[in-house]
């Protein structure tokens, strides 16, 4: 499946703040098959910082076939991040990709406290699509998300 180009996509925002100082660093990858059709699945992930400073892990998860109904997921661990800090500095942000009807991609935030990552030892709080949405957080996230888009270059 082809990437199409992401400068045409559909947000939760409008308007997003232009933040073109992120710096996203690729990090691992790994690979699978989809448990309903066998189609190969691919998780990739990576780091977002600014300037020095580590401000999110991201992960995308997504199946060949599958981006226009079940979507990608991304998923960004964000918070303050190295010595010193804990899982009690960093929350879950959800976001799922998926290709419209007429081709056009849409990122959308949802429950974070519904995905696999909830469960993990990085973030002590999963938000909600509530608690992003319609907060300042929302602007800051979706910079973030569109550095990633613009910057890792793998995904789909
Ligand atoms: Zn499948």
């Amino acid at each position: 499946m082809e990437s199409g180009h992401q400068t045409a996509m559909v947000h939760d925002m409008h308007e997003v703040a232009q933040s073109p100082r992120f710096r996203v660093e690729r990090m691992g990858e790994t690979g699978g098959h989809c448990d309903c059709c066998g189609n190969a699945s691919r998780r990739v992930w990576g780091t977002v910082s600014d300037g020095e400073e580590m401000l999110v892990a991201y992960w995308m998860n997504w199946t060949v076939g599958h981006l226009a109904d079940i979507g990608a997921n991304l998923d960004i661990i964000w918070g303050r991040w190295g010595e010193g800090t804990s899982a009690d500095d960093r929350v879950l942000v959800s976001m799922v990709h998926r290709e419209q009807p007429d081709g056009t991609p849409a990122l959308m935030v949802i429950d974070a406290g519904d995905r696999p990552e909830a469960k993990g030892e990085l973030a002590e709080t999963a938000l909600n699509r509530a608690e992003v949405i319609g907060t300042p957080l929302a602007a800051h996230a979706f910079a973030l998300v569109d550095g990633i888009y613009e910057q890792d270059g793998r995904f789909f």
